[in-house]
């Protein structure tokens, strides 16, 4: 199979050198396979989306030499798949609707006796307050949806063509990652798959898209390593192909602290407007 890499971009801030280092990485390791490399623009939070950095990723990308299939897949275009694939999980019953907002769920986890409230890839662990919520209960316009995770497993285990959740890692945690279902429940949780504020969620909406775009190479900074147990099992339920990880490294500060979107002082943008050339990047993030 041809390999297709992607860079996922959300157009809510300038483009740094850890986002220059993900893109260059995902689009040599494409070209150097005779594959494809493909963008996309990760913009389902539309009170953070903005055209203007929209328009800055392009012309950033271009200029560092990168090209890839137009046009390019946008999720906010994509609202429509991610509610039918929201109706099939609920159709299942894989779906509760959740009233919580952070406080209450910081207060729920952290009663006495709870202990300290765990944290997993999707922040803290929900104590599972709404589950109980009767399952003919229609979510309401302002509640968020989780997945039921102890019924999810069970779907999985017991189908006829069972297969393992695991997922192949080429980058800094190289090997065959099995995910144990019981350590799911407990450090991951039920989580949510629609936002009330966007009608879905990043988890969703990345699994969905990989699978539309055929990536066959999920190529990624290494913070999102522990979320894709998640993107692992929604594949599984969705029937949809699990690709290869390769989580890279970030590129970190002086202060040895990961740039952020605010860092503009490590912007693509600024580097550029001091005369910086495409290969003074390359070299910056070592892959010259
Ligand atoms: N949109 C995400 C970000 O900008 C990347 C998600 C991914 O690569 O899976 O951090």
């Amino acid at each position: 199979m041809q390999m297709r890499t992607r860079f996922a971009p959300s157009p809510t801030g300038p483009l740094h050198l850890g986002h220059a280092y993900s893109a260059l990485l995902a689009h040599d390791m494409a070209r150097s396979a005779g594959g494809t490399f493909l963008l996309r623009i990760e913009d389902i939070d539309q009170s953070r989306a903005r055209p203007e950095w929209e328009a800055q990723i392009y012309d950033d990308l271009t200029w560092l030499g990168l090209t890839w299939p137009t046009p390019v897949l946008r999720q906010s275009d994509r609202l429509p798949l991610y509610r039918a694939a929201l109706k099939h999980l609920w159709a299942r019953g894989l779906l509760y609707p959740c009233t919580c907002n952070r406080r209450d769920i910081a207060a729920a986890a952290s009663a006495p006796q709870e202990g300290a409230p765990l944290h997993g890839p999707d922040g803290i662990v929900y104590p599972g307050t709404c589950r109980h919520i009767p399952d003919s209960t229609q979510p309401l316009p302002d509640t968020a949806l989780r997945l039921n995770v102890v019924r999810a497993l069970n779907v999985l285990q017991h189908r006829p063509m069972a297969r393992p959740l695991r997922f192949t890692e080429t980058g800094t945690r190289a090997g065959t990652h099995t995910i144990d279902p019981t350590d799911f429940l407990s450090q991951v949780g039920d989580i949510v798959l629609a936002r009330r504020d966007m009608g879905t969620s990043y988890h969703l909406s990345v699994v969905l898209d990989d699978a539309a775009q055929h990536i066959t190479h999920v190529t990624r900074g290494e913070d999102l390593f522990e979320a894709t147990q998640i993107h692992v099992l929604l594949q599984q339920l969705l029937h949809l192909p699990t690709p290869i990880y390769h989580h890279h490294g970030l590129i970190r500060d002086a202060q040895g602290k990961r740039l952020a979107k605010r860092d503009d002082a490590r912007a693509i943008a600024k580097y550029r407007a001091e005369g910086a050339t495409p290969h003074d990047i390359r070299r910056m993030v070592n892959l010259a």
